[in-house]
């Protein structure tokens, strides 16, 4: 394996979705740069990269693929953004906050090399707005990953105002190593799929708050009415209430709606730490923390 075009790439933000692109990357043969500002994150990262290959070991007993000790090798972590600076592609996943995303840009602008395109993994933030943090918003663009990345093989790829075609091609090839396709659509905040999620796991949450039925009996509808593979309660738990909540404060302050204001059970169980599964507990109780 091993790719000329994307020999390393940068990944910035080793939380829940950077872990899981670091590690698609490093199964496609490709040497990552995992960045984050707490060693206590890319140790997390690491251990659950480890544990998904295990799992992934366990499922798949023909034996294909590469083993997980190759696969951890090609993983570098590091909290010095210097090392960023031969990367043939980065893709950013900090946290879903504007201040945050906008000390991150123009660091790394000045710091990758002037042709490296900038893959912005975020739920509901404008890939215009991202892009004119930089000297290239031509070669800024979205890439929504879904989670958990490894196992999923479509992404909603964003077209920023100034995001040229040679971009998309080039975000199309590196997410065809990854063994992924993408669906372009347009820049307005939350694009397709989370201006959709985000109001329907929010009014998921109004439910459980005025008492119209628990959450497992908002999920089971969806599941068995629907066919829904996981009901909204789920699926917000997955994701991590803390970036539901997140983004749905970026849509309200991007819209102006208050159609998107965040239920206040939302904003109670982040307040208390109940964060879904990376905490161990959110509308389901996971135990330990997954
Ligand atoms: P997370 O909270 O699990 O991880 C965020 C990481 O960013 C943390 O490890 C934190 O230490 C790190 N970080 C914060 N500031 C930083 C900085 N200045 N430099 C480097 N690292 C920094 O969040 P997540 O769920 O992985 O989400 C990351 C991004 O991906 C967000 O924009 C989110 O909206 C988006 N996203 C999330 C999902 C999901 O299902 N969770 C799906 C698609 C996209």
């Amino acid at each position: 394996m091993g790719d000329m075009e994307f020999k390393t790439v940068g990944v910035v933000g080793a939380g829940v979705m950077g872990a899981g692109v670091a590690q698609n990357l490093a199964q496609s043969g490709v040497d990552v740069i995992l960045v984050d500002i707490a060693t206590e994150a890319l140790d997390k990262a690491t251990a659950s990269i480890r544990q998904s290959l295990r799992m992934q070991g366990l499922f798949n007993k023909s034996g294909g693929g590469a083993k997980p000790a190759e696969v951890l090798a090609r993983i570098r972590t590091t909290t010095d953004y210097d090392e960023l600076a031969g990367v043939d592609f980065l893709i950013e996943n900090v946290v879903e906050r504007w201040p945050v995303k906008a000390e991150v840009y123009p660091k790394i602008d000045a710091i990758c090399p002037p042709e490296c395109v900038f893959a912005v993994n975020t739920s509901c933030i404008s890939i215009t707005k991202v892009g004119s943090l930089t000297r290239r918003p031509e070669r800024v663009v979205g890439t929504h990953f879904m989670n958990p990345v490894p196992l999923k093989p479509v992404v909603e790829v964003i077209r920023g105002f100034h995001t040229t075609d040679e971009t998309l091609d080039t975000t199309r090839r590196l997410l065809a190593v990854m063994g992924k396709e993408g669906i372009v659509v347009q820049d307005l905040p939350g694009f397709v799929s989370n201006r959709v999620l985000m109001l329907t796991i929010n009014e998921a949450v109004w439910l459980v708050q005025d008492q119209v039925a628990p959450a497992e009996d908002v999920d089971r509808l969806f599941k068995t009415c629907f066919g829904h593979k996981m009901g909204p309660l789920e699926t917000g738990d997955l994701i991590g209430l803390d970036t539901i909540l997140d983004s749905l404060l970026v849509l309200e302050e991007s819209y102006r709606d208050s159609k998107f204001r965040p239920c206040p059970l939302l904003q109670k169980m982040v307040d208390a730490g109940l964060l879904g599964r990376k905490s161990g507990r959110g509308f389901y109780d996971y135990g330990i923390s997954v």
